[in-house]
């Protein structure tokens, strides 16, 4: 990989297994490799949440804070404060384009960008979105442009055709269901590697 700093050393098998998961080739993977490495200032062999707040990309981006949150919920290496480079590609894989010739069990299907959007909702994580918690994030996307009364019948109108057991918490199914005629496809498509 050209690359001698050791805690990072990737094995051709982690390489594999990533692909296999993932769906990016060698070549994007080198280049995500790059990108963490120089992310991880300290060479700790992981990113914390100051690496990520360092990208301006995020630190201008009004969700850049719930974006940030996906990437250590996503986290599999056991820490809740750690990012290692595999967890750091599996979150980035749910933006990749969807491509014609069909890609099975990947994290860029439409299911799995329905799932991750709709964890960008869920503040608290317990599987439902609330009118709070839809208001919160719609603060966060149209900031001072909307008044806050207008947000509110947005997120109540929203909660209330969305949730058909009239419980004023959103499902995922009922979620994916709000969303059933958006082209989540392309909306939650990055074309990060061109
Ligand atoms: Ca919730």
């Amino acid at each position: 990989m050209g690359n001698s700093r050791s805690s990072l050393q990737l094995q051709p098998e982690d390489i594999e297994a990533i692909q296999e998961e993932t769906g990016f080739n060698n070549n994007q993977i080198d280049r995500l490799y790059s990108r963490f490495s120089s992310l991880d200032k300290q060479d700790k062999g992981y990113l914390s949440r100051e690496d990520f707040l360092r990208i301006p990309e995020l630190a201008i981006n009004p969700l850049g804070d719930r974006i940030v949150h996906a990437f250590f919920f996503e986290s599999r290496s056991g820490d809740e404060d750690k990012v290692d480079f595999k967890d750091f590609v599996r979150v980035l894989a749910h933006f990749r384009p969807i491509k014609k010739s069909a890609e099975k069990n990947k994290l860029n299907t439409r299911m799995k960008k329905l799932q991750f959007a709709f964890r960008m909702y869920d503040l608290d994580g317990d599987g439902k979105i609330t009118k709070k918690e839809l208001k919160t994030v719609l603060t966060l996307m149209v900031g001072s442009n909307i008044s806050e009364k207008q947000l509110d019948s947005i997120a109540e109108r929203t909660i209330m055709e969305a949730t058909l057991d009239n419980d004023d918490l959103m499902s995922f199914e009922e979620f994916a269901k709000v969303l059933e005629r958006t082209e989540v496809e392309k909306k939650m498509s990055i074309r990060f590697l061109n």
